[in-house]
């Protein structure tokens, strides 16, 4: 079963049994590997595969080569009322950035808004995540992320060479009692990194405007990121796209104290994330019951819209995620068997073998 060409079909549940052990055998406490665990089935259960439990691989690696310290906590740094400056010490982005945006959510129950700012910490994944933390408490959250450490991968409008890495931003508004939480959470390139790798185990295309080669050709062949002469990812919606990804440089970058990825810069091949964010609470803007009503009849206005293509429908940001999370828990989440692999060899530099994550999991072959 493990050794199937095809991909496998795993329950979150036994996924999550995996993700934990790993991460608890290279070295975390139980409830950070839990923290990290859950964080990444739950990015495999919202359809993005590109920031699940394919990435415990390089978590690994990272761990082994001292670029990743387990058991790190989130240091406060600075402490100036709404303003909350953090620092994440190479630890698991997932426990450190989830602390910082905790403390950043009780702190704003006081200040109606909050700038948290939060450097060094490593990957910190699915970034709609801390997003969710906000939206749970009722506020609404802005946050912008750079990922330095490594070389860039992402191209400037206009550039043969890549200047940037996908730096993500996140907008989060609470919803109602009839409006789902609206999530837009994006790269800045047309397509995530993450993606990109597993389009390359699934030796399939991207999607056109993704990529462009060596040369500056256009590209749909996700090898040219992994194989020499190196091309690069496009950035998402052209020049816009290119520019904000470079204010997200300014402000995740700079502001934050983190460092850009400007080359004077040290790279060791781990993945760094810093983060800049505003955590707000919307009741000290408007009446709230006015703010439901707003937001509910926005949201029918936008989606009663007719669909461009006769079988096509209007999504709102957040409501792919949502769908794909409803079909997954009930159906499984597919692992290809190249990411499948690269899990099983991990899980054995850490000490485990094969027969235990048989035992930890339920896999069916996908027909
Ligand atoms: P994506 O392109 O799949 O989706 C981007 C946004 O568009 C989402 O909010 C989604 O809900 C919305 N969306 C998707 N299809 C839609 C449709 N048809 N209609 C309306 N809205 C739609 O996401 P992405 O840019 O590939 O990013 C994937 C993940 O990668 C994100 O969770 C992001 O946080 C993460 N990421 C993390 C890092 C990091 O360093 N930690 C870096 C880059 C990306």
């Amino acid at each position: 079963m493990f050794n199937s060409k095809r991909s496998i079909l795993v329950s979150d549940d036994g996924l999550r049994r995996v993700a934990h052990s790993i991460v608890a055998m290279a070295g975390s406490e139980v409830a950070e590997a839990k923290i990290v665990g859950d964080h990444l089935v739950d990015a495999n259960l919202s359809g993005h595969d590109s920031h699940g439990v394919g990435m415990l691989p390089t978590y690994i690696d990272h761990v082994r080569a001292g670029l990743l310290k387990p058991n790190t906590a989130v240091k406060f740094i600075s402490d100036q009322a709404a303003i909350m400056v953090f620092d994440g010490g190479r630890g698991y982005g997932q426990r450190v950035a989830s602390e910082a945006m905790a403390a950043a959510i009780r702190r704003c129950r006081d200040t109606g808004l909050t700038l948290l700012t939060l450097r060094h910490a490593h990957h910190i994944g699915r970034v709609a995540s801390y997003a969710e933390q906000a939206v749970a408490a009722g506020m609404l959250s802005i946050l912008f992320v750079n990922v330095t450490d490594h070389p860039p991968w992402v191209a400037p409008f206009g550039a043969k060479q890549p200047r940037f890495n996908t730096n993500p931003l996140c907008i989060a508004m609470p919803g109602t009692d009839t409006t789902p939480p609206l999530l837009l959470d994006m790269a800045t390139s047309q397509v995530a990194w993450g993606k990109a790798r597993v389009a390359f185990n699934e030796k399939k295309k991207l999607p056109q405007g993704s990529l462009i080669d060596a040369n500056g050709r256009a590209s749909t062949d996700p090898r040219i990121l992994f194989e020499e002469p190196l091309g690069a990812l496009c950035p998402s919606g052209g020049y816009k796209g290119s520019g904000l990804a470079l204010m997200i440089e300014l402000m995740a970058g700079v502001l934050t104290g983190g460092g850009t990825i400007q080359p004077g810069n040290p790279r060791m091949n781990g993945i760094i994330n810093n983060v800049f964010g505003f955590v707000i609470d919307p009741q000290r803007l408007v009446d709230e019951r006015w703010l439901g009503r707003e937001i509910d009849a926005l949201v029918s206005y936008v989606k009663n819209a007719t669909p461009a293509d006769r079988h096509g429908l209007v999504l709102l940001a957040g409501e792919p995620e949502r769908v794909c999370r409803a079909q997954r828990l009930e159906q499984g989440i597919p692992i290809d068997a190249a990411s499948w692999r690269e899990i099983v060899s991990a899980a054995e530099r850490v000490g485990l073998r094969r027969g235990d994550l048989k035992r930890m999991m339920e896999t069916e072959s996908v027909p």
